[in-house]
């Protein structure tokens, strides 16, 4: 969400004449968009401040913007203002369509404007985007979240939920189609819970329809809200990838509850199950929290059964952080960081055990792999994905970038898949 954000920030300042610089020291308008999830996420924009100051001392007319989920949390804008008082302007999510405005108020008038507002019930439209492929589009089609999971900033940074109305992500997506988009990622923190007058689900047949688009992916997924009108897509919607990403965050019901997540791991399973009656080759993926406040052992050793169960294709895992103005950040019975970085070892073991068996069953598979660029490790070599978002890598010529081709996997590694072009 906050990388769509960027890249219409990456936007306005095209429009307003500037060129892409990619060395922050070197840039004379910096703009540092934030993300708030995690700890880690906040430490690491203080950080990145920290090296700006020098920069904007050797040059004065360096101009820093700041934004983001950061920005909607009071305690943070009185840091910035205390500790980094040479940043030009603060915003934060429910104003980015101000940017231009606010920036040249900023330079004009020489003076830090602090504008962030608590709430919005719309969302802008019709927002430029620098976009970084033309082949592949993140679509947002909804912002904010009413889910309140009782560890989760989201909620109060990015707002109630508002869905864009379905005729403004039709326009937009056939737009891209029109200009080589092939694959676009909808977006939005509960995807499946958007109602812009019609479901999620009818947003996807309608989506489908949309010539050019071959692949259509989306995320996030609340498990409450898979219904069987959304898994009954994967019957009949051509251009879905046999891929869901469907967050599960703990394996214990004792967990779930006290997470505020209103499902449990038996609800899980049965959606999982029915997704996987509908669509068999359909790859799971999902995300898990250890260490949230009160996990036990026993606990923790129903995420590693579920996951076992589950046979994730991947999982993003994370650490509980403690997130200031969440319920779960007042409670007294955290778990001791050692113990959290014990379990979060024990789980990522699991996860690679079943990857690497699940990695082994693409060998000699023919895949259709959309070429993205070339090979981060061998620039001699393309680089793609398959529907299940498995990067392979494979010789061919760099006009194929944005094209999908048929590859036959030779080698598969844990982490890596080797392919190569065969006739369709
Ligand atoms: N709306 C999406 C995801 C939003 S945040 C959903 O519900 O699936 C992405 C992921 O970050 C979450 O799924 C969760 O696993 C993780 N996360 C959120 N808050 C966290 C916290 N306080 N500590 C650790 N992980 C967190
Ligand atoms: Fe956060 Fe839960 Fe909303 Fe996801 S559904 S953004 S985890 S509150």
């Amino acid at each position: 969400m906050n990388e769509r954000d960027s890249e219409t920030l990456a936007g306005f300042m095209e429009e307003l004449g500037f060129t892409y610089e990619e060395d922050k020291l070197e840039a004379q308008v910096v703009v540092l968009n934030t993300c708030s999830v995690r700890e880690n996420a906040d430490q690491h924009f203080f950080g990145v401040l920290g090296q700006l100051k020098h920069s904007h001392e050797e040059n004065p007319g360096k101009f820093v913007a700041v934004c983001g989920c950061m920005m909607q949390q009071q305690h943070i804008i009185d840091a910035v203002k205390k500790k980094y008082p040479w940043v030009n302007l603060v915003f934060g999510t429910h104003n980015i369509q101000e940017f231009p405005k606010l920036f040249k108020n900023a330079v004009e008038e020489h003076k830090r404007i602090v504008d962030v507002w608590e709430g919005s019930d719309t969302i802008a439209e019709g927002l430029p985007a620098k976009r970084l492929y033309n082949f592949k589009a993140y679509v947002s089609i909804m912002q904010g979240c009413n889910n309140f999971c009782s560890y989760c900033i989201v909620p109060y940074t990015r707002g109630r939920e508002r869905s864009r109305k379905p005729e403004e992500i039709i326009k937009e997506i056939t737009c891209l189609a029109k200009n080589g988009c092939k694959e676009v990622m909808l977006l939005g923190q509960n995807v499946n819970s958007y109602n812009g007058g019609i479901s999620f689900a009818q947003l996807l047949r309608e989506v489908d329809k949309i010539e050019g688009i071959e692949r259509i992916r989306f995320m996030s997924s609340h498990p409450k809200d898979l219904s069987d009108e959304l898994i009954d897509c994967f019957k009949d919607c051509k251009h879905l990838c046999h891929c869901f990403h469907l967050p599960v965050q703990s394996g214990s019901n004792a967990v779930l509850e006290k997470m505020n997540r209103r499902y449990t791991r038996e609800k899980y399973f049965e959606r999982v199950e029915a997704l996987k009656a509908v669509c068999p080759d359909i790859a799971i993926t999902t995300d898990i929290i250890v260490g949230f406040p009160g996990e036990t052992e026993e606990d923790f050793e129903d995420t590693l059964d579920l996951v076992r169960r589950v046979r994730y294709d991947s999982a993003f895992t994370f650490i509980y952080s403690i997130r200031k103005g969440t319920p779960a950040a007042e409670w007294d019975n955290q778990v001791p960081e050692e113990v959290k970085h014990e379990r979060f070892n024990r789980l990522i073991d699991v996860i690679h055990d079943i990857q690497e068996e699940q990695m082994k069953e693409y060998q000699d598979k023919v895949l259709p792999v959309l070429i993205e660029g070339t090979s981060k490790t061998n620039a001699n070599m393309l680089t793609g994905r398959t529907e299940t978002l498995k990067t392979v890598d494979l010789p061919g010529d760099i006009s194929l970038v944005g094209k999908i081709v048929p590859v036959k996997i030779v080698k598969a590694q844990t982490f890596s898949l080797y392919g190569e072009i065969v006739d369709a």
